[in-house]
């Protein structure tokens, strides 16, 4: 019998989608009559943009040539579509080296294959509530991993605990669920103090396209000194609309160098070079277009027709809880709203009481930490008419 890799066990059973889909599939048995809104999902609505379209059906009439067919790709990815992330970051004006940029099918895969460049002894420091992929990547591996609270009173930007020493930090910013986005300063703190810890900065930037304030940083690397301690995963998926064409990239720079227990330097960027050439052979060809093609001046103005979509329903959502005095936050510089449930309630009573009384689904905030059980997530993905249906009937519900 092969021993099995026990730390699985560990895993919190991962019930929230599909407890929200049986919910959500029961109460529409019974009420047949009720259609239901979803605001839960984290998934887009809007189609591809041109420009993905055309690089997609091009790229797919060069697989029928022989002159111009392509098997096996860099496994880093093709120097054109890392040239145009490393051209997108400098618009953003950001230095981004191209070979430090690694194309992957999404920021999940390397979120959590990342874990594989520790060791099992490092004080891992994930924030309270967010994207659940930090803590199961790490459980899986047998990790332990110490917990730093987001709650109303940061404003769910927690920062540095100075007398903490940690290695290895996880942060998402614009965050999933919160939609918290942290300014130059609070990321300021976090390199300085990664830099001092000689810790590692895990830095999930999926979102940020929807950041507006040309103020606040689109990457982490808009912070000096970030070059030597972060690793930066960034995703087409919501940018883009990719969540179905799967594409996304991570910036490992070359200045991350550590030490052996035995002295010897070792590169992130040759470490994962080595991962992904051993584990993964290469996003698609014709996919690394549809990327390289977004990242177009034209596709980015594309692109941007989408994202505005979405913040106009974002802004429906925080302009209607802003009226009925709910406190939330995100939404702003986000898909996603962030609210704390009304009355007291915890959030999947919440999430029952929208389902029987207005029909309307969202994410009960219990599903990404223990901070969230109180809070509701709502997203800006669905239709601009569901979203306002939606929150007519939030108003019904919650008028005073
Ligand atoms: N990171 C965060 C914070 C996310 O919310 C998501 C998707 O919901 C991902 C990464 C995964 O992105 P991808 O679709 O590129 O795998």
């Amino acid at each position: 019998m092969p021993k099995l890799n026990e730390n699985y066990l560990q895993l919190k059973d991962s019930y929230l989608f599909s407890e929200i889909a049986h919910r959500t599939a029961a109460y529409s048995e019974k009420h047949p009559d009720k259609p239901v809104i979803r605001l839960g999902i984290g998934d887009v609505t809007r189609p591809l943009c041109e420009c993905a379209i055309k690089a997609l059906h091009e790229s797919v009439d060069e697989m029928g040539q022989s002159a111009t067919f392509k098997g096996y790709g860099p496994e880093q990815g093709y120097a054109k579509t890392r040239d145009a992330i490393a051209a997108y970051y400098k618009r953003n004006g950001v230095e981004v080296d191209a070979d430090a940029i690694f194309i992957s099918d999404g920021a999940k895969s390397d979120t959590g294959n990342i874990t594989e460049l520790f060791g099992h002894d490092n004080v891992i420091l994930i924030p309270d509530p967010v994207y659940p992929v930090y803590v199961d990547s790490n459980t899986m591996c047998g990790n332990k991993v110490t917990y730093i609270s987001g709650n109303a009173d940061n404003d769910f930007l927690p920062m540095p605990d100075h007398s903490q020493h940690v290695d290895v930090i996880y942060i998402c910013s614009p965050n999933n669920p919160t939609g918290a986005c942290y300014n130059k300063e609070q990321l300021k703190e976090w390199v300085d103090y990664a830099l001092e810890n000689e810790a590692v900065i895990l830095y999930d930037s999926a979102y940020e396209a929807f950041i507006s304030d040309p103020e606040l940083p689109r990457s982490i690397y808009a912070i000096e000194g970030a070059r030597k301690c972060a690793i930066e995963f960034c995703s087409l998926s919501k940018t883009a609309g990719f969540t179905g064409t799967r594409c996304g990239y991570t910036v490992v720079p070359k200045e991350l160098v550590f030490t052996s227990s035995d002295g010897r330097k070792m590169s992130l960027n040759a470490m994962w070079n080595r991962r992904q050439s051993t584990k993964y052979n290469g996003t698609s060809y014709i996919v690394q277009n549809a990327a390289a093609a977004i990242f177009s001046e034209e596709g980015i103005k594309e692109c941007q027709e989408n994202l505005n979509y979405y913040k106009k329903n974002a802004k429906v959502i925080a302009d209607t809880l802003t009226e009925l005095q709910i406190p939330f936050y995100g939404g702003i510089h986000s898909p996603y709203i962030w609210f704390e449930c009304p009355n007291g309630m915890d959030s999947w009573t919440c999430f029952d009481y929208l389902l029987e009384n207005i029909q309307v689904v969202g994410t009960p905030g219990a599903g990404f930490g223990e901070n969230g059980k109180n809070y509701f997530r709502l997203t800006s993905f669905g239709t601009y008419e569901s979203t306002v249906e939606a929150m007519n009937r939030f108003k019904k519900l919650f008028a005073k």
